[in-house]
C-alpha cells in the first residue's frame, strides 16, 4: 500500500465518522505472524480496526509468555488499545481442547491455558484506565506453528486432527521444516518473502475463515471465539 493509499484509508475512515473504531494490538512469534493475524482478524471482526504497534518485541516461547504482563499493563495505562490479539506456536506441547474448556481448568503444559492465564492475572487486579475496564483478550495458537494455519484450504493434510493424531501414535504427519518449505520454499526465508507469502496465503480465504475454524478447531477456534466476543464483553 502506498502512502497515499494509507492517507486515503485514514481520511476514508474520518469521514465515515467511525471514531468508535476498535484498535488492536498484536503480538506474535514474528513480523510476518502479526500482518498474517492483521488480515485474519479483519476476517473475523467483519470491520475495520486500528493497529497499536507495540514497542517490545517478543520472538518465541518462552518469551511470549514472559514479556505478556508488562504489555498488558503498557496497553492498559498508556495506550487506546482496546484489545490484545496474541497467538503462539504450539510446537511440540499439548494441543488446547475441549476439556480445558471447563470451568476452572487449567492445564500446565498448554501454551494457549497459559496465556489466558497470564491475562486473568495481569488484568485481575489493574484499576479502569482510559475509559475502559480492561483489554480484550484474544488468544490463539497455532498447530504446531503458524505455517500450517498458512497451507489451511491448499494442503489438505495439515490440520489440527491430523497432528494431535501423530503426537498420539508417536509418528508426525509432517515437521514444522517440512511447513515452512512448503509456505516460503526454504526453510529460512527473508523477512520480506517470509512477510509476502504469509499475507498472500491468508488472503486466499478472502474473509471466510469457515475452513480455517474446521481444520484449526481449538486453536484457531479459540482465537475467533474470543474476537466474536469482544462485542458483549465491551457492552
Ligand atoms: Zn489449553
Amino acid at each position: 500500500m502506498s502512502q497515499n493509499d494509507n492517507e486515503a484509508s485514514e481520511l476514508a475512515g474520518a469521514t465515515c465518522g467511525d471514531l468508535t473504531r476498535m484498535k488492536l494490538a498484536i503480538l506474535s512469534e514474528s513480523p510476518a505472524d502479526e500482518a498474517a493475524l492483521e488480515v485474519l482478524a479483519g476476517y473475523v471482526l467483519g470491520t475495520p480496526f486500528g493497529r497499536v504497534q507495540l514497542a517490545l518485541r517478543a520472538r518465541g516461547w518462552p518469551s511470549v509468555e514472559q514479556v505478556l504482563p508488562s504489555i498488558l499493563r503498557h496497553l492498559h495505562f498508556t495506550t487506546d488499545a482496546d484489545a490484545l490479539v496474541v497467538v503462539v506456536d504450539s510446537d511440540d506441547t499439548v494441543v488446547h481442547n475441549e476439556a480445558h474448556e471447563a470451568p476452572g481448568y487449567h492445564h500446565a503444559g498448554c501454551r494457549l491455558c497459559r496465556l489466558r492465564a497470564v491475562f486473568r492475572r495481569t488484568l485481575k487486579n489493574l484499576p479502569p484506565a482510559r475509559g475502559r475496564t480492561r483489554v480484550l483478550r484474544g488468544v490463539g495458537l497455532a498447530v504446531p506453528a503458524i505455517e500450517a494455519w498458512l497451507l489451511c484450504g491448499r494442503d489438505t493434510s495439515v490440520t489440527e486432527f491430523a497432528w494431535m493424531a501423530g503426537q498420539e501414535s508417536g509418528v508426525p504427519p509432517y515437521t514444522r521444516r517440512e511447513l515452512k518449505r512448503r509456505v516460503y520454499g526454504t526453510e529460512r526465508p527473508t523477512l520480506p518473502h517470509e512477510l509476502k507469502r504469509a499475507v498472500q496465503e491468508v488472503s486466499r480465504h478472502k474473509g471466510d475463515i469457515r475452513r480455517l475454524e474446521n481444520d484449526f478447531p481449538h486453536g484457531f477456534g479459540a482465537l475467533a471465539r474470543d474476537l466474536r466476543g469482544w462485542d458483549k464483553q465491551n457492552s
